[in-house]
């Protein structure tokens, strides 16, 4: 093949998108053929396989950017084993100029661009990689000493005051495909798809993975949801925020084109600027996160807080059993555990709330709720869990003082008032008044047997009593210092 007929090899690894991907936008313009693919990889070193709901996630989502790519005459390659050796496979049968991909920022993955830049380098192959997950890149947003920040409040700030972000770069209305076989695999024999059982059975009603879904999704918010922001974000049962999270993190849409609808809209209602505003510094929280794992890619599994590295964390696999199937006898932990296992998510406030009871009143270790929600997650993102992982439980960065224990009975009474969300995920108890539904077990007999409720039999007993938990973790995180 002559040099210029050479393809280049477009990777697709959390950017399942055509629209703002500057990689795929590069390598269209060098007027090559491209191979588009998709490796589907649990075989790297350090590399986390996708939990059981991401794998469902994934699958649909494969789907949508492989109708894409054939809507334009092409298709999706999809190959699995390690990303190195498939990538170098596919160039040497391809006679391939080199391979472009969207800079990641997690370690394993980090180190994945590495092997790749080498290994290619040693093939002739060139090598090049664009950013494409982040609105700004680490090394743009630091302190006036030169290092990373490690609180939000002045990250953001500083975020802020950067140039925006470039405006999105438009999807390709047409490409060049190299015409040769690949040997792509079929999507389903990934086997990314739950079956016997399939629990994810009417999923396809509550999500709509890939781009379209997430345009929808974005549109609707801010037409429709974004005016109660501010104000309703905190409050499960409103749904007053963007749900667009596994969208993010599977870069079906990029943060940019968020951003820049986003500010769009407050420009064309400058009403809803604190709105706007607000929702953007949540945008930010995922940055943060990302630049976090970035510059300390030990707090996957480490706290970042050094002190906490010899915090006494109990085992108790029937409490964390309870914790996950939602039988704490705490109505709004076990509302946000069931909402979680039958939806694939939880609600931001709910997430906070849970995660404390588990790292606080149980005194489990973080790491066995960040594994849970990694399995159970259609948004289960490793920065963003383990950082909010981390804030919740005090060893985090900018974290959530260790004092502050979440009592999840005034959480629910705050957030829920009325109860509408614990009536919805835990409906054995939905005859309760809202007066006793946050705290079954203070309510008289006669209230729970009107209500159907019999405590320790179709509604477990509280796992733990909130004063005496509360007390056991003040003193343990105490003993830390
Ligand atoms: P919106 O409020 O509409 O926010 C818009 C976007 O901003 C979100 O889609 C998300 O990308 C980002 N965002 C919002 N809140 C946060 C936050 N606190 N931290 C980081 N980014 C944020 N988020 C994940 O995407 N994946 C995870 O695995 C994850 N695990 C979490 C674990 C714990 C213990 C906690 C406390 C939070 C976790 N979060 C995680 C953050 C947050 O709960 C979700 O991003 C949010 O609930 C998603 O809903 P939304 O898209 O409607 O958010």
């Amino acid at each position: 093949m002559s040099d210029g007929q050479a393809p280049l090899i477009v990777w697709f690894r959390d950017e399942l998108r055509l629209l703002d991907l500057p990689a795929l936008a590069a390598a269209a313009s060098s007027d090559r053929p491209l191979v588009c693919c998709y490796i589907h990889d649990i075989e790297s070193a350090g590399l986390r396989a996708p939990g059981g709901a991401s794998r469902w996630w994934l699958h649909h989502s494969l789907v949508a950017l492989r109708e894409q790519l054939q809507e334009l005459g092409g298709d999706l390659i999809v190959q699995q084993g390690k990303s190195v050796d498939v990538l170098l496979k596919i160039a040497a049968q391809t006679d391939a100029a080199g391979i472009v991909c969207t800079r990641a920022y997690e370690p394993a993955q980090i180190a994945l661009e590495v092997e790749l830049a080498r290994c290619a380098a040693e093939q002739g192959l060139e090598c090049r990689r664009f950013p494409g997950q982040l609105l700004f890149e680490p090394e743009a947003v630091v302190t006036g000493q030169g290092t990373p920040f490690r609180v939000f409040t002045p990250f953001w700030k500083a975020c802020r005051r950067l140039v925006e972000p470039a405006f999105p770069v438009p999807a390709p209305t047409a490409l060049k495909f190299y015409p040769g076989d690949c040997n792509t695999q079929s999507l389903s024999s990934l086997q990314l798809l739950p079956h016997a059982p399939d629990w994810a059975q009417g999923w396809e009603r509550l999500w709509q993975p890939g781009t379209a879904g997430a345009q929808q999704r974005l549109g609707e918010f801010l037409r429709e949801t974004v005016e109660n922001y501010a104000a309703g974000r905190d409050f499960p049962g409103l749904g007053a925020t963007s749900r667009l999270s596994a969208h993010l993190h599977f870069g079906e849409i990029s943060p940019r084109s968020v951003w820049h609808a986003a500010q769009q809209q407050a420009r064309e209602r400058p009403e809803l600027v604190p709105e706007i505003d607000k929702f953007l510094a949540e945008l930010g929280w995922r940055e943060f996160n990302r630049h976090l794992l970035f510059h300390y890619p030990q707090i996957i599994s480490q706290p970042f807080s050094p002190r906490f590295a010899g915090f006494p964390w109990q085992s108790d696999p029937q409490a964390l059993l309870a914790w996950q199937r939602g039988q704490t006898g705490y109505p709004i932990v076990d509302a946000g555990m069931r909402e979680l296992w039958q939806t694939g998510v939880m609600h931001n406030r709910v997430r906070m709330i849970v995660a404390s009871f588990l790292s606080k009143h149980l005194l489990i270790d973080w790491r066995d709720g960040e594994a849970w929600f990694w399995d159970t997650l259609v948004d289960a993102d490793l920065a963003n869990n383990v950082g909010g992982w981390q804030w919740v439980a005090g060893s985090g960065a900018d974290a959530s003082p260790y004092f502050r224990v979440f009592n999840p009975t005034l959480q629910s009474a705050k957030f829920d008032k009325a109860g509408d969300y614990v009536r919805r995920w835990v409906p054995e108890l939905a005859e309760l008044p809202a007066k006793y539904l946050h705290e079954p077990a203070e309510a008289p007999p006669e209230v729970l047997e009107a209500a159907g409720v019999e405590l320790g039999t179709n509604y477990p007993k509280p796992l733990v009593e909130h004063r005496f938990a509360r007390q056991r973790a003040l003193d343990a995180y105490a003993a830390l210092s």
